[in-house]
């Protein structure tokens, strides 16, 4: 299984076994942790920062 990186932050987890949050329109996906910190000029928390409508959704 490989480790797939927080976009945001960088850190490493594992791709399954990890609940990433993850944009429904543009793919930016971020660690839990980072849920809170990720903004952009769209937005931030649950609603993705770097596209106009995308909304970030748990991976399960
Ligand atoms: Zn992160
Ligand atoms: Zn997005």
């Amino acid at each position: 299984m490989t480790p797939i990186p927080c976009q945001l932050c960088n850190a490493f987890y594992p791709a399954t076994q990890w609940t990433w949050w993850v944009c429904n329109t543009c793919g930016y996906r971020v660690c839990p942790p980072c849920l809170g910190r990720q903004k952009g000029p769209y937005g931030s928390g649950h609603k993705c920062g770097r596209c106009p409508h995308g909304r970030m959704a748990s991976s399960r």
